[in-house]
């Protein structure tokens, strides 16, 4: 019984995590990639660059 009680509730909160950080990058992608204020973009390029990531 408590184990049944332990395992539910192991499985609860761990959907959570993936699902909130996956809609975090979700809205951290698209808001740098569709942002019309060129701060945003600019930031998220030299955000690219500084992490090394192939940019152009
Ligand atoms: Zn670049």
């Amino acid at each position: 019984m408590t184990t049944m009680t332990q395992t539910a509730a192991k499985a609860d909160t761990g959907l959570l995590p993936i699902v909130s950080t996956a809609l975090a990058g979700v809205f951290l992608i698209f808001f740098a990639g569709f942002a019309q204020a060129t701060v945003f973009h600019d930031t998220a390029h030299d955000t690219r660059h500084a992490i090394a990531f192939p940019c152009h």
